[in-house]
């Protein structure tokens, strides 16, 4: 998975190729204090508009696939 990052994708929201792959992380919060990931995921992140959408793993082995 890692090979998206470094990449930039189109966002279809200002028509840029602005959007890059950072990592996202849910914990588990123990009184407020994340202790777990209990979920990891990419997200993809426009530079420019600030859209944000998650990448389902296999919509991520996709776009690796593809070279989006
Ligand atoms: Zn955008």
């Amino acid at each position: 998975m890692s090979d998206l990052e470094g990449h930039h994708y189109y966002c279809s929201r200002c028509h840029n190729v602005s959007m890059e792959a950072i990592k996202h992380r849910k914990f588990f919060s123990l009184f407020w204090i994340p202790v777990v990931p209990i979920h990891l995921n990419k997200r993809l992140k426009c530079s420019i508009c600030g859209a944000y959408r998650d990448l389902p793993k296999e919509e991520v082995k996709r776009m690796i696939a593809e070279k989006v």
